[in-house]
């Protein structure tokens, strides 16, 4: 860790040219100035031979220097390379078509669930198809109970993600969030689902890698939660939140999450359009082609197989019977069970006969789409064009290579002034993460805001504080004794970091105004339509959770598909 922080910090000196103002600008750091003094004064001209001398140098030392980490105001890389030279050239990616294949499978009552649930990883690992299979915490359990090893080892041969503990018993994962703030929900949550996740680790062996929600029944605070437990990927379907159809980020996850291609292959009620569901395929792979894209189908074991579903039957509109009294439900035909399985048979192989399909699980999707904002080195030119694309519409930011989301820019501009304000080297930055939004709401600031530069300089100082210790956007932004919201803050934090970069003075004073979050756009206003599943009692809405779910919207931006991953 030592070794890999000395390493930014090299690259970053390196950069610089040698001048005296550069070395006064790291002076508080002792050990700094002087391998910086080293470098300018004893390895001279010759830059080469230099870096490679500090760079010994500096492994000798770094052990010596492991104190120096808490107050290394470079930010920690995560799985970043040390330069973006050494990414290796691979050949371009474009006109893959990513299938993202998943099942739910969620029914602990009717026994036959289960055979239909081994029915079709067999079907997919004779194919060589890898898919997801979302379990619920109690079909786990159920599977064991019943000893139904079989069953375990067939889904444990695809990828394993979690779909709740007990999916459709009330109160469902909204319900309960539905009523708790953000810190509350992150908690709760945890304590209601997280024993489920576990058991499901135990019986298969390894860690679920993504969750999705039971039904409709989402919820913002389930994010950092699911984040803490080691699962990056968010895969599902619903109204919550959703952007252009395509993959995102939201809430620091990856998220297969209303995607629109795929949307089309689902079969109907007798599932008798299989080749209607083969054309629809054929038009969306013609289009992804072009560019490279996702396509999300999903399925659930017991739909093969029964005529209503499990949950239906017993937890309606708020029902929640005891386990003695929990009804089974009605069977299909024979006939009408084979018809189901050719269906999705078909449906794969059709699927898997184009050429530039690739069957990707819900983990391997991050390597599809990796965050290239994480670990990316941002340079003094790169933070001037996204200060530079800062509006009183706050908003993601796209850039060739990666995506920024609000908070994300919000972080990097405040580290930016921070450093300006307390005299540090000008290098390039690392994101730590992608920042939560805000716990509360703010309300829009009425009219400007004009505060003295010391003032404002010692509040920078505050916020990077804070977003040090929280890893989240305040709910206000305190000048003095004026809280002024966050997004009328980062307006001004741009235009600041633009003054800065210009060389030119500082501003005697600084003017905040009106500013709103654009990107809660994307996430749905609270609404009957979010909560059409069931299972909820009638009459269900949430819009506190909604309203959080809007804040949230800080971290959202598009998942690009990597240039130079093939799979
Ligand atoms: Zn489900």
């Amino acid at each position: 860790m030592v070794v890999r922080s000395l390493r930014s910090f090299l690259t970053q000196v390196t950069r610089l040219p040698a001048s005296g103002e550069n070395v006064r600008r790291v002076s508080n750091f002792g050990f700094r100035i002087s391998i910086f003094e080293f470098r300018i004064s004893i390895f001279g001209s010759s830059r080469r031979r230099g870096i490679v001398q500090l760079a010994l140098l500096a492994l000798l030392f770094s052990a010596c220097f492991e104190y120096s980490r808490a107050a290394e105001p470079i930010r920690r890389e995560r799985d970043a390379p040390a330069t973006a030279g050494e990414t290796p050239a691979l050949p371009p990616a474009e006109g893959n078509v990513y299938v993202v294949l998943w099942f739910d499978t969620e029914d602990y009552i009717l026994p036959q669930s289960d055979d239909a649930a081994k029915r079709v990883a067999e079907i997919l690992s004779r194919q060589g198809v890898r898919a997801t299979f979302k379990v619920v915490g109690e079909k786990g359990r159920t599977l064991e109970r019943r000893g139904r090893r079989d069953v375990i080892e067939a889904l444990a041969q695809h990828e394993i993600g979690y779909h709740s503990n007990t999916h459709s018993q009330h109160p469902t994962v909204a319900e309960y969030e539905s009523k708790l703030d953000w810190e509350e929900g992150v908690e709760e949550f945890t304590r209601r689902e997280r024993p489920g996740f576990e058991d499901l680790r135990r019986i298969f062996g390894k860690a679920p890698t993504c969750y999705g929600q039971p039904g409709s029944s989402w919820a913002p605070q389930v994010f950092p939660a699911l984040k803490t437990w080691g699962v990056r990927v968010y895969l599902d379907d619903a109204l919550q939140v959703g952007l252009e159809g395509k993959p995102f980020w939201y809430g620091g996850l990856l998220n297969i999450f209303q995607i629109k291609a795929g949307s089309d292959l689902h079969p109907n009620s007798d599932w008798s359009n299989l080749d209607q569901a083969k054309a629809n395929f054929k038009a969306t792979y013609a289009q992804l082609s072009q560019s490279g894209g996702v396509v999300s189908i999903y399925f659930h074991p017991c739909e093969f197989i029964h005529r209503e579903f499990w949950d239906a039957v017993n937890f309606a509109k708020g029902a929640n019977p005891p386990r003695e009294a929990w009804q089974r439900p009605p069977m299909k035909s024979p006939q009408e069970i084979e018809r189901d399985f050719s269906y999705l048979e078909g449906l794969v192989r059709y699927m898997k006969s184009f050429p530039r399909v690739r069957f990707i699980t819900a983990s391997e999707a991050l390597g599809v789409m990796p965050d290239k904002a994480q670990g990316h080195r941002f340079s003094a030119k790169e933070l001037g064009e996204i200060a530079g694309q800062v509006t009183s519409e706050v908003s993601f930011q796209v850039r060739p290579d990666y995506a920024l989301s609000a908070s994300e820019q919000f972080e990097l501009l405040n580290d930016f002034v921070a450093r300006a304000v307390r005299k540090q080297a000008v290098g390039p930055l690392v994101l730590r993460g992608t920042p939560y939004g805000p716990a509360l709401a703010s309300s829009e600031l009425a009219d400007n805001v004009k505060v003295g530069w010391s003032q404002f300089s010692r509040t920078v100082l505050d916020v990077a504080g804070f977003l040090e210790k929280n890893g989240q956007i305040p709910n206000v932004v305190w000048l003095g004794s004026t809280p002024v919201p966050p997004e009328s803050y980062l307006v001004a934090l741009a235009q600041t970091t633009r003054a800065l970069l210009s060389g030119g003075a500082l501003p005697d004073s600084m003017t905040l105004r009106p500013a709103h979050l654009a990107a809660a756009s994307y996430v749905a206003d609270d609404s009957p339509r979010l909560w059409d599943w069931i299972i909820f009692p009638e009459g269900f809405d949430a819009p506190q959770l909604m309203a959080l779910a809007k804040l949230q919207a800080w971290t959202l931006k598009p998942a690009m598909l990597a240039v130079g991953s093939r799979r």
